[in-house]
């Protein structure tokens, strides 16, 4: 259960094929006519265009639902009882969406001795077997000194990547789209010390290399602290510059300029493990965010129009990312 090698080879067959525009063509209609008869085929002669569907949208009232429930939990640290709870919301929520989820339970050395922590690893079919990551971390940092429930870290990014999983269920997607929400992103002591810190997505990228599944994986997006009132995004140093590049572009297309800044940091984040394993990676997150790590991290200082604007981008730059991974070989 835990290391299985991916279903994809029985998933998509279509997985040698060229990405012509004839191809492309012959494939959709095969699909409508077992799927959703739709006139799409006759409509759009495929012109480079690789989805022709009406697409879904990010719903910004349900992403703060997932949010605003998440913080209902209180403090979620790894391997707390109120992430289990989390975690089952997680679960359930994606099966009400009919996106297939399994668990991977793990047992990481902390500086505090074992912890049993669970990533979450859902798929939804594409045409290709080859996946693009969508990915968040769920468990909220430990503070004894005082409450912290965590709204934007990592409430907003779970709810995002939640309701980003609805409306990709609804489209027929070129590539298989993985949903990863990883457990332990936090330290439990301090980050800098003994490797504490991103025991989720090290355990995912190990495990993945270990089932030979890992070079299916494409590229991966990272969502962290999304939820700021005042989002404010800033390149990540650290990040595939052409993954950057596609996001930031779909920000400014879409009239976000504002909130995708284009000054850069660098940061270290659950994408770190997937940049050394050679995945092509992007952080979005907004660190700019007075309450991180703190316990005004709550309903007061996120938005559902920060989750809004996100959803909106991921969802502009995917068929972006899409092309370029079919395009250009790598
Ligand atoms: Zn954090």
């Amino acid at each position: 259960m835990n290391s299985a090698p991916t279903r994809d080879s029985a998933i998509a067959p279509t997985n040698a094929r060229a990405t012509t525009p004839t191809h492309d063509g012959a494939i959709a209609r095969t699909d409508e006519g077992a799927v959703a008869p739709t006139p799409e085929g006759t409509i759009a002669p495929a012109q480079g265009r690789i989805a022709p569907t009406t697409p879904a949208t990010f719903d910004s009232a349900r992403a703060y639902e997932h949010l605003r429930r998440q913080v209902g939990f209180g403090p979620r640290p790894a391997g707390s009882a109120a992430l289990t709870q989390c975690r089952q919301y997680i679960l359930s929520e994606l099966k009400a969406a009919g996106i297939e989820a399994r668990e991977d339970v793990f047992d990481a050395m902390t500086p505090l001795g074992h912890v049993r922590m669970v990533n979450v690893i859902a798929t939804i079919p594409g045409r290709r077997a080859d996946r693009i990551a969508l990915a968040t971390h769920y468990d909220t940092k430990l503070f004894r000194e005082f409450r912290f429930v965590g709204a934007s870290d990592a409430a907003s990014s779970t709810a995002a990547v939640l309701e980003l999983g609805r409306v990709l269920k609804a489209r027929q997607n070129e590539y298989t789209v993985e949903l990863l929400f990883f457990d332990g992103e936090e330290a439990v002591v301090d980050w800098y010390r003994n490797n504490d810190n991103t025991y989720g997505s090290r355990r995912y990228v190990e495990t993945a290399q270990k089932a030979g599944a890992l070079a299916g994986l494409k590229a991966l997006v990272l969502l962290d602290m999304i939820g700021d009132r005042n989002l404010t995004v800033r390149r990540d140093s650290n990040s595939t510059r052409w993954l950057t590049d596609t996001v930031w572009a779909a920000a400014a297309t879409l009239g976000y300029g504002g909130n995708f800044r284009s000054e850069e940091t660098t940061i270290d984040d659950d994408h770190m493990p997937f940049l050394r394993a050679g995945i092509p990676s992007v952080d979005i997150i907004d660190l700019d965010y007075p309450a991180w790590h703190t316990a005004q991290d709550d309903l007061d200082h996120v938005s559902a129009r920060s989750l809004q604007i996100v959803g909106d981008v991921v969802l502009d730059a995917l068929p972006q990312i899409e092309k370029r991974l079919s395009t250009v070989p790598r």
